[in-house]
């Protein structure tokens, strides 16, 4: 691939008429509109999304062409990340957006066998960053379930905006079938999350979104524009983001919860208690639903491709 293959973005700020200009003159080439967008449209090179804020946002291999059409009426921000798909610098946020206006974003149930992928995304201000501080909210690692369970309780009772999502486990398994990689269904998902957030918070002030980092930024880019859709602005990616962000602890918080809660739903429809992890203690565990329920039973309650699916015949 050529550098000037690369997808370039830039940013302007247009009057709001200007915009409704613009979605007239692509009016033959509208897309989708996405959240809190007032058009996309695509073009041969470039595709274009005019925002309610005023943002417009050109993405392509030469957006500075279609940018010049308008740009006499707008005000010139600085490129964001041109040219930078396959550069890995820049993604880590800085350190005072931890304290100021951001969303972070968590995910639980990857690594286990049985029960579902969950993601939660919350929004923080100072002030409820220092709420948040006061009831214990932390890395979810170092709490028990119970406790887990108790803040999530806490969190949705102090107004937080947040967005929980579940991938259920037929649609995870269809989607491996599809030769989805869990690091895909992952991307999604939190992008996802972090859209229904973002128009859940409207136009509150926002500094940053933080993805505890599950993947290459590059690769979680790749992923979102596989089915068409941009990554947010302002998104940032760091390893134990849980240690760092009250925004990822309490997504993670958030997302822990409702997967032990979809376990304690499937145990019951089982009428076997499912573990989590993935472990021989685990296999012993399918062995048995197998013979209860036959095998293609695991397709509602467990992620199949996992080894244990085999392994377990040892037990039967
Ligand atoms: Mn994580």
């Amino acid at each position: 691939m050529n550098r000037s293959d690369f997808l370039s973005q830039i940013v302007q700020t247009f009057p709001l008429k200007l915009i409704d200009d613009m979605k007239r003159h692509y009016r033959k080439q509208l897309t989708k509109t996405p959240n809190g967008a007032i058009f996309r449209a695509k073009t041969n090179n470039c595709v274009i999304t005019g925002y309610r804020s005023g943002k417009v946002l050109f993405q392509g291999t030469d957006p500075e062409k279609e940018v010049k059409h308008w740009s006499a009426d707008g005000k010139q921000h600085a490129p964001v990340r041109k040219k930078s798909v396959n550069k890995n610098t820049n993604f880590h946020p800085p350190e005072t957006l931890y304290s100021t206006y951001h969303i972070g974003s968590d995910e639980a149930g990857t690594g286990d066998y049985f029960g579902p992928i969950t993601v939660g995304a919350t929004y923080v201000t100072p002030t409820s960053i220092d709420k948040l501080k006061e009831i214990g909210v932390k890395d979810s690692k170092d709490l028990s379930d119970k406790r887990i369970r108790e803040l999530a309780n806490e969190i949705i009772s102090l107004h937080i905006p947040y967005a929980l999502l579940v991938l259920p486990n037929e649609k995870y398994n269809k989607l491996r079938k599809a030769g989805w990689t869990q690091g895909k269904m992952k991307s999604i998902m939190h992008h996802h999350a972090i859209q229904k957030l973002l128009h859940k918070i409207e136009r509150k002030p926002m500094e940053g979104i933080l993805i505890d980092q599950f993947c290459d930024p590059a690769i979680y880019k790749r992923h979102i524009s596989s089915e068409s859709e941009y990554p947010q602005e302002k998104l940032y990616f760091k390893t134990k983001a849980e240690s760092y962000s009250i925004a990822v602890a309490a997504g993670s918080i958030l997302a822990r919860t409702r997967f032990v809660q979809e376990m304690d739903l499937l145990s019951k429809h089982a009428g076997i208690t499912l573990p989590k992890g993935a472990s021989q203690k685990v296999d012993k565990v399918i062995a048995a639903v197998k013979q209860k329920h036959g095998v293609t039973y695991l397709n509602s309650c467990a992620k199949v491709h996992f080894a244990n699916t085999h392994k377990a015949d040892a037990y039967l």
